[in-house]
């Protein structure tokens, strides 16, 4: 019978495993209904988005259960990717597909065997191909995993066919758990997910679709260039994507970066597989900063480190676009998406997605572009915008999108609206948005001077203000219904019933001004410059300065290893190291994302480096912490210690422990002394702990009994010296906290 029926592993022990094999703390919304449900011998469907954290989610059940959990990829690039990335945190995992020879198949086969491998990836041809199944019931198959799950549906845009066939694996496992994850969210497809699958009963979760750490901006699409390097040249060290529609741009803008000097490479669907895999390769190994590409870029890649994504054109689509953008900032870590916008894009887009298509097609394209344009134009809370297209209401502003860093201010633009009404009525109606702010301006170019626009009356009206405020003024005008655009007639805009009474005055407009951000536009700029300086004296602050020094050394280990360096540690990770800089065993397991395999493989390595390039501080006396008998490797409540807390318990005798210790004589628990001093729980844990083991009196037996410490000391007898926290945890089931199997490790030193 397969593994489900054994004893459900405990959510206790997957949040155990996430810290000891992940180095995380905590799981993120949802991940911890989810791993119960499917612990639980449930069929469960996951849908969440791309770097919502969807591989936790069965890898820890794989973790924690008996037997292999088989994961049917559809990707070979994805399956390389996970599997190292496992292999990386000590998981043992593999994978069978096209590209594995028959001898490395039958050591893997023998490896299953053996009950060793806990996670095992297929291909659906492998998985349906012959005698694989009847291999698979040999196993113990704890559960199937079906990922990138929206492929079984012909309504969605990644359908492959041998999806369709997994309804079978019901068939031969009827008790096996089935758990299907997508970052595709429609009706359609979930059902397809559910029916297809024979799925039984399935708990669906779909979690919000929010990525809440990529800053959303939306820029003028005057001088892209200009501005790409002018990003760049703030982030130096920063990896990302360029969406661009055509092979040749991708190539032009990559040549044009290059010859500025950055490592860029491009990719689309022009190239052989063998130039593609190569500069996807280098994109991974941090070789090349940026790539530039089609859309068709990024499928199959799971590179967390990518900081931000730009278009470059206005994408079709908000799915695509959404999607696009998930591929920054999975790691968590801050990400900037930006989109160039211009009017003109829209023009050519509609063109596009109009041509050769069905009527009923094409509208639904041009429905979907006009959803697009509306967000780039959009004067709220970009994230609310997003959000709601996908059915889901935020219930307040982002707070990290342009809108919602820079406010635009409103004003009555009763009289801008009528010049720019005016002056589109004395041409009869008859000019496009651009010649209109040229004639607005006075601009004399042959566009203007061709049909003596100026003559106009209104020529010039608007002449003290820049082109990009009225490009901005006209188009809230279209989207308020006061002009629209004759497609048919070259674009003129066109006159509305609404806004023939602005121009008679019998209707006031209020018009939106992005004075700020225009304004940190500029101070950008300046503060560009000064970073640029800095950056190339060499100077930034010293936590920055660590970092990049972290970042070579990953670098290096990454090309040793031959994994890409986000599978050594991921950004967050390097950057919290820098701002805590963890010279010790208990401080770097504390750090988020470094987990036990990670901590033996790279731990001294990174401690000596921060060692040396960290900022000197008083040397701590021996620090307690390192002499406590067995540090665990991980904790049930290892909840991150706030910043200025957990650098203190970097150093010696603290205030911060004093101010604990003393509330703890007072008479308070950690709970409310955690309460009080606006600190978790464990951080007040952990000043406890040091003040006693520096030697302090604690009130022991407010936290153990005698009997209790007896029956401590007599399993730590029982277990032997070698044996771990971790070990006593597990021996004694449990029972005891980890707080409390430390102090009791700390007083048996101290009486010993
Ligand atoms: P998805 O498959 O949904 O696109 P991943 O599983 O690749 O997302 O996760 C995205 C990133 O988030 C990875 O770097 C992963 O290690 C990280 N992550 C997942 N769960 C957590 C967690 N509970 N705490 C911190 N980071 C997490
Ligand atoms: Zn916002």
């Amino acid at each position: 019978m397969p593994a489900v029926t054994a004893p459900a592993a405990s959510l206790t022990a997957a949040r155990q495993a996430l810290k000891r094999y992940y180095g995380y703390d905590n799981f993120r919304p949802m991940q911890g209904d989810i791993i119960q449900s499917i612990l639980s011998g449930q069929d469960t469907v996951v849908l969440m988005p791309t770097g919502g954290g969807k591989s936790v989610c069965f890898q820890i059940p794989a973790v924690v259960s008996e037997g292999v959990c088989v994961v049917v990829s559809p990707l070979i690039a994805l399956m390389k990717d996970q599997v190292e990335a496992l292999k990386a945190n000590g998981i043992v995992a593999a994978y069978i597909n096209s590209s594995v020879s028959q001898g490395e198949a039958t050591d893997i086969s023998r490896a299953a065997l053996s009950g060793h491998l806990k996670l095992l990836y297929v291909s659906p041809e492998k998985l349906l191909g012959e005698g694989f199944l009847q291999f698979l019931k040999r196993l113990n198959v704890s559960m199937f995993a079906i990922d990138e799950a929206h492929c079984i549906s012909s309504w969605g845009h990644d359908f492959r066919p041998e999806y369709t066939q997994l309804g079978v694996l019901r068939q031969h496992f009827p008790s096996t758990p089935i758990i299907a994850l997508t970052a595709t969210a429609d009706r359609l497809t979930q059902r397809d997910i559910k029916t297809q699958l024979n799925l039984h009963e399935p708990r669906v979760f779909l979690s919000s679709f929010d990525r809440p750490n990529i800053n959303l901006v939306v820029r003028s699409g005057q001088d892209r260039l200009g501005q790409i390097l002018d990003f760049i040249g703030r982030h130096p060290n920063d990896a990302g994507v360029i969406y661009c529609l055509s092979r040749k741009s991708c190539e032009t803008i990559a040549q044009k970066l290059q010859q500025k000097g950055i490592k860029a490479g491009y990719y689309h669907a022009g190239m052989t597989p063998n130039q593609r895999a190569e500069a996807q390769e280098k994109f991974l190994q941090d070789d090349t900063q940026v790539i530039v590409a089609t859309i068709a870029f990024g499928m199959g890649i799971d590179k967390s480190n990518v900081r931000w994504v730009m278009h470059y054109n206005l994408p079709k689509n908000i799915e695509g676009y959404y999607q696009e953008i998930g591929r920054a900032g999975r790691d968590g870590g801050p990400a900037t998406a930006i989109l160039f916008y211009s009017f003109a894009d829209v023009l050519s887009m509609r063109e596009m997605v109009t041509k050769d298509v069905p009527p009923r097609q094409a509208q639904l394209n041009t429905a979907k572009l006009e959803r697009m344009q509306q967000f780039a134009e959009a004067a709220s809370c970009r994230r609310r915008i997003l959000l709601h297209y996908f059915s889901e209401d935020l219930g307040r502003d982002c707070g990290n999108c342009d809108i919602c860093r820079n406010p635009p201010t409103t004003f009555d633009g009763t009289l801008l609206a009528q010049k720019a009404l005016s002056a589109s009525a004395r041409t009869q109606q008859r000019v496009a948005i651009n010649l209109l702010i040229d004639i607005l301006r006075g601009m004399r170019n042959q566009a203007v001077l061709q049909h003596g626009y100026e003559q106009l009356k209104t020529y010039g009206a608007g002449q003290d203000l820049p082109y990009l405020d009225w490009y901005s003024y006209i188009h809230q005008m279209l989207n308020d219904g006061l002009f629209y655009i004759a497609y048919e007639e070259g674009y003129a805009l066109k006159i509305t019933e609404r806004g023939q009474q602005v121009l008679k005055g019998q209707l006031p407009v209020s018009l939106k001004k992005f004075k700020v951000a225009e304004k940190a536009e500029k101070q950008t700029r300046a503060a560009k410059k000064a970073a640029a300086e800095a950056a190339a004296a060499g100077a930034g602050t010293p936590e920055a300065r660590l970092f990049e020094h972290l970042r070579q050394l990953r670098k290096r280990i990454a090309d040793e290893q031959g994994v890409p360096p986000y599978v050594v540690f991921t950004d967050t990770t390097l950057q919290e190291m820098a701002r805590e800089q963890p010279t010790n065993r208990v401080a770097m397991l504390s750090v988020s994302g470094v987990g036990m395999k990670k901590f033996e493989t790279y731990g001294e390595v990174f401690i000596e480096a921060i060692l040396q390039h960290g900022t000197p501080r008083p040397v701590p006396a021996e620090d307690e912490a390192d002499d406590l008998p067995n540090v665990p490797p991980f904790t049930d409540d290892f909840a991150p210690a706030p910043r200025a807390a957990k650098k203190a318990a970097d150093r010696d005798a603290t205030p911060t422990e004093d101010l604990s210790f003393n509330l703890h004589r007072q008479g308070l628990n950690p709970e409310q002394i955690a309460a009080q001093r606006g600190l978790t729980v464990s951080t007040v844990r952990s000043h406890l702990e040091k003040a006693y083991a520096k030697g302090l009196d604690l009130r022991l037996h407010d936290f153990l009994s005698d009997s209790q410490l007896a029956e401590i000391a007599a399993a730590r007898a029982q277990l032997g010296p070698d044996a771990g926290l971790r070990d006593l945890f597990d021996h004694l089931r449990e029972k005891y906290d980890y707080f409390q199997l430390r102090l009791a490790g700390i007083r048996a030193q101290r009486k010993g």
